[in-house]
């Protein structure tokens, strides 16, 4: 018999959250004596720090919070929001904590698929990066510095403001923050031509455990090697990344091109598998399938395959490669745009040709969020044929589950699998984000929804990598295990930590161990030391 529990849940969770209430301004009141005695300055330690009685402290928590699953009235609250303008702040904010007993967790764009960067069962403060975003940009060296508060979107668009012919290998999405993506690894449509983020970060600049402020020479080389895709929130405070700079053409070609089952979606689908991850490595070029209302049959679900692509290159170079490699996906020259990168970064971030707004957007924090679940694997074997045609059929039964392929292979084969935390590299064709979005608040749609994007995750279980079963840290999912950070956690931390980091996890553990013993910094999939 199924007990409902969501009542009483509910219940306990108001309480908790009357506790919190009660308990946040006496915690304020010590928390704001030890920054104030850490800190240097120390004077206006007030103005950044949030109790829940502070009139802007939903609005300094609601700004960061790109998933609506988790910006509910019974989602649990930090006791405080510590928002530092400079170093010496966090500094504090860390050793505050610990004198004080309280959980931190630590947020710079608040992108975690999960929620993890503020939300929490436990009593907690939030080190909210977002104040510290500057960018110093190197062109003769071709490096630039950047703050963990910054964002994709402005590290892209002051590199374009020093040069036509300079990008960086990140993400997609504008807003995302520099913190978690380049700690968590990092990848965007350049991966084949360069890799991934942390492929190309030189030097680093974090808090540790201790409250020193450590750079790469001064951590070594296996902290550093940690913080490179392990996971920053694992390990320390990160306060910014020095990266490389990559060339880029002063005209890149973007293209869209959409296929349904009956104009051969499957034999496109199929032969990508073959061309995608071999290909040209400046050539990258997404794979996009969901469930699509039909245009020739009244009625029906049909499935809807679009290549997103991006070539760094023209568009005359691009149809010599695709005619030869790919004439199933039929582009044509009328489906190419060239443009210069900075703009083909608005074009992939959802603004069509002709729509494309001035490039001042990318220094914007405004997106539009959603309720969203994300999943993830890897395929080492091309799917066949036939088990692609019951794929579809699933995909429509479900009704509401997207997939994207994103290929591999280029650059990303020939980089090792032990070279940072990131190990899914040669041997992979392409990494595969299961997504679902949904705009109403409804519990019964949230329920329905994440019961689809897990039952498509169950039915792909022969296609993908097995022992372990891999998944991409960025693309968080609790679904795969997490750890209580109880006493006996270890175990529990093996069983997501081998899946995102495969036989990377044992020298991740043994740096946790060496520079956070006592498992000051966690959440509910960090690195777990060694049991004492
Ligand atoms: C709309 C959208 C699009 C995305 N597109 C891409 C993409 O194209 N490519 C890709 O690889 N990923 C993508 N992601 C995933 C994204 O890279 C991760 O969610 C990333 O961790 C977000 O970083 P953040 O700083 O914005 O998130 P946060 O929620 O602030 O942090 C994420 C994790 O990092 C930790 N963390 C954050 N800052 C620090 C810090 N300064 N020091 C230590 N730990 C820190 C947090 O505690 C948390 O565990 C996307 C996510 C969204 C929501």
């Amino acid at each position: 018999m199924d007990i409902d529990t969501s009542s009483s849940q509910t219940t306990k969770k108001e309480v908790l959250q009357k506790e919190r209430r009660a308990s946040s301004d006496s915690v304020y009141d010590t928390f704001l004596q030890c920054l104030t005695h850490r800190a240097q300055p120390s004077d206006h330690i007030s103005d950044i720090v949030y109790s829940q009685a502070n009139p802007s402290f939903a609005n300094v928590l609601g700004s960061y919070i790109r998933n609506c699953r988790f910006n509910s009235s019974s989602t649990l609250k930090p006791l405080v929001i510590v928002t530092p303008t400079q170093e010496s702040h966090v500094q504090a904010a860390v050793l505050g904590s610990k004198d004080l007993g309280v959980h931190l967790k630590i947020r710079s764009g608040g992108h975690d698929f999960e929620g993890i960067s503020y939300i929490s069962d436990d009593a907690f403060f939030i080190l909210d990066m977002f104040n510290l975003r500057s960018i110093e940009v190197d062109i003769k060296e071709e490096t630039a510095w950047v703050q963990a508060g910054a964002t994709l979107g402005e590290l892209y668009y002051r590199i374009w403001e020093k040069s036509k012919v300079h990008g960086f290998p990140g993400g997609v999405c504008r807003t995302v923050g520099v913190g978690g993506h380049l700690s968590g690894a990092g990848y965007g449509n350049m991966l084949r031509k360069y890799g991934l983020s942390v492929d190309n970060v030189l030097d680093a600049k974090m808090v540790d455990v201790q409250g020193r402020t450590l750079d790469r020479k001064a951590m070594g080389e296996d902290l550093f090697w940690a913080i490179i895709g392990g996971g920053g929130a694992s390990f320390g405070v990160i306060l910014a990344y020095q990266i490389k700079l990559v060339p880029v053409p002063e005209k890149v070609t973007v293209f869209r091109v959409e296929k349904t089952l009956d104009q051969n979606a499957t034999d496109l689908v199929y032969k990508w598998q073959f061309v995608a991850p071999g290909t040209d490595p400046g050539l990258f070029m997404r794979l996009v399938l969901q469930p699509v209302t039909s245009k020739t049959q009244k009625g029906q679900k049909t499935l809807g395959a679009s290549v997103v692509a991006l070539f760094l290159g023209n568009s005359d170079q691009l149809l010599a490669i695709t005619d030869k490699e790919l004439p199933e996906m039929g582009l044509k020259k009328e489906n190419c745009t060239e443009m210069s990168w900075i703009e083909s970064v608005l074009w992939w971030d959802g603004f069509d040709e002709g729509t494309i707004p001035p490039l001042e957007t990318l220094l914007s924090r405004d997106y539009p969020i959603n309720f969203l679940k994300r999943k993830s694997d890897y395929v080492q074997s091309p799917i066949s044929k036939a088990n692609l045609d019951l794929l579809w059929k699933k995909m429509i039964e479900l009704g509401n589950v997207g997939l994207m392929f994103n290929p591999y292979g280029g650059r990303m084969s020939e980089i090792p699998a032990s070279a940072t935390p990131f190990p899914h590299r040669a041997g992979n064709l392409f990494k595969i984000q299961y997504f679902i979005n949904w705009r109403d608040d409804d519990p019964e749609l949230e329920k329905n929804y994440l019961a689809q994007i897990r039952s498509l995750y169950s039915y792909t279980t022969p296609f993908v990598s097995k022992n372990p079963r891999g998944a991409y840290l960025n693309y968080r999912d609790l679904d795969i295990g997490t750890s209580t950070n109880g006493k006996n956690s270890y175990e529990e931390g093996r069983v997501y930590g081998v899946k995102y980091f495969n036989d990377n996890f044992e020298r991740l553990v043994k740096v946790k161990t060496a520079v956070d013993p006592n498992n000051f910094f966690r959440n509910e999939q960090s690195i777990l030391p060694l049991p004492k």
